[in-house]
């Protein structure tokens, strides 16, 4: 079968590139198909202070594109467009289509990651990206002196809060139990903010659009007595945790209750050999750009080792070309 790749990543966080430059330096001309969005959440992020090696911190999206850079100078391969469908075969060759176009490889690294949790309510689809977020840290100048709204009780939406307190006028958490999943730490701090107030245990119920189109208040039920109120804010980040972005591979590896990837111990190698997977799609714990990029560096090192001890039979036929007898 011709061009049949070693290795293809599908995805371009910092699980991805990591796994691109290392697959790339044991000269395995990775080819990424790195997504028409590529560059993961991080290019959602401004200052990112925590990533070990950047002593003054750096913006989300420069990082992904000095990660991106460092992949290619060792001669990694990108296609900047989104996979359509996967066919994954057990130690066979692997199959990755953009459109009618498929790809084929010996191995493939999963790192497709996460993605912002939502509603599900009326007035969310409508009304996002105008006045409707899922990042604060992205978005919050934009609610300089406006009424906002944080949607969550964990720790994702104490951080925001706290960061979009230091632009809104007032920042109102709006959570659906009276106990909050957050850390203690992370709720003091909220608490401690002037700015930021607190509703429970109330649960949002529809994104009501204002005079100008855009957000004007939010609609949210008590979840005990059904008491129903409206919230006016111009602003409304939703901050409910994150969901990986597994579905092009469901029923293909195995999945969990909550649609990660399950890999294999320590390893990063998936119910399928010669397909490994890396990052926030395996991973709803850390969650952190250090640790998705350490990830990244096992599956390249899981999917060389692949190759080199139990390489596949190129000449087989993916199933789907299969024909029965
Ligand atoms: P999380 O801990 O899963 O919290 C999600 C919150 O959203 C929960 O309070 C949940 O309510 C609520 N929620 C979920 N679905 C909802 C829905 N449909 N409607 C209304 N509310 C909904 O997620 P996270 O806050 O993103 O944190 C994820 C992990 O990252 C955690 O381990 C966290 O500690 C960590 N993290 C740490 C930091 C930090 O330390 N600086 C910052 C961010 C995240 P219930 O509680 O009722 O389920």
């Amino acid at each position: 079968m011709a061009d049949v790749e070693d290795v293809i990543i599908i995805g371009s966080g910092p699980a991805g590139y990591t796994a691109a430059l290392y697959t790339a330096r044991a000269n395995l001309r990775p080819l990424v198909i790195e997504g028409f969005a590529w560059g993961g959440l991080l290019q959602q992020t401004t200052d990112v202070e925590n990533f070990p090696g950047y002593p003054n911190g750096i913006m989300g999206p420069e990082m992904m594109q000095e990660l991106r850079d460092q992949a290619e100078r060792f001669g990694t391969r990108f296609i900047t467009d989104d996979a359509t469908r996967v066919e994954l075969s057990d130690g066979g060759v692997q199959t990755v289509w953009i459109g009618d176009e498929a790809h084929r490889a010996k191995a493939v690294v999963l790192a497709t990651g996460a993605q912002h949790k939502k509603l599900g309510i009326p007035g969310e689809e409508l009304l996002s990206g105008r006045g409707v977020s899922y990042c604060a840290t992205c978005d919050a100048a934009f609610f300089k002196e406006h009424e906002t709204i944080i949607v969550g009780g964990g720790d994702s939406a104490m951080e925001e809060a706290i960061f979009l307190a230091k632009f809104a006028a007032h920042v109102t958490v709006v959570h659906r139990r009276d106990e909050f999943r957050a850390s203690p730490i992370m709720l003091d701090r909220a608490r401690a903010v002037e700015n930021i107030a607190f509703l429970t245990p109330f649960v949002p119920e529809e994104f009501v659009a204002g005079e100008s189109g855009a957000l004007g208040s939010m609609r949210v039920r008590h979840a005990e007595s059904g008491e129903l109120r409206e919230l006016a804010a111009t602003g409304a980040f939703v901050a409910i945790g994150h969901e990986p972005q597994s579905e092009l591979f469901a029923g293909q590896v195995e999945l969990d209750e909550n649609g990660y990837v399950v890999t294999q111990g320590h390893s990063t190698r998936t119910t399928l050999a010669g397909v490994f997977a890396a990052g926030d799609l395996v991973d709803h714990t850390y969650r952190q750009a250090i640790t998705a990029a350490g990830l990244g560096c096992k599956a390249a090192l899981d999917a060389e080792w692949y190759l080199r001890d139990t390489p596949p039979d190129v000449t087989a036929r993916p199933a789907s070309e299969t024909i029965e007898a």
